[in-house]
């Protein structure tokens, strides 16, 4: 008794689709996973090899695989930590 279900999730010939556009996709996108043709996905620099994101991702945060989030956070931080280092110079001014 072979059972007539097929398993959409890495059959044997059961191609990933394409999330964007529903072609047979090239690959997997390097941030989110998600399958992607080559028309949908970008090459992008992530340090030693080159990695695949699909448009999504491309569009929500720079072609750097790391170097986006730590752009934001760096961006938020520094006045931040900035400001915090004044505020305690001037109490340390005032204070003597
Ligand atoms: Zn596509
Ligand atoms: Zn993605």
């Amino acid at each position: 008794m072979s059972g007539g279900l097929m398993l959409t999730d890495g059959g044997a010939g059961g191609a990933a689709r394409c999330v964007r556009c529903g072609a047979e996709a090239a690959g997997p996108c390097a941030r989110c996973e998600a399958p992607v043709c080559g028309d949908c996905c970008v090459l992008t620099e992530g340090g030693a090899r080159v990695w695949a994101i699909c448009l999504r991702c491309d569009a929500r945060g720079g072609r750097s695989l790391r170097g986006g989030w730590w752009m934001v956070i760096s961006w938020i931080a520094l006045p931040i930590l900035a400001l915090a280092a004044a505020v305690a110079l001037l109490e340390w001014l005032t204070r003597r």
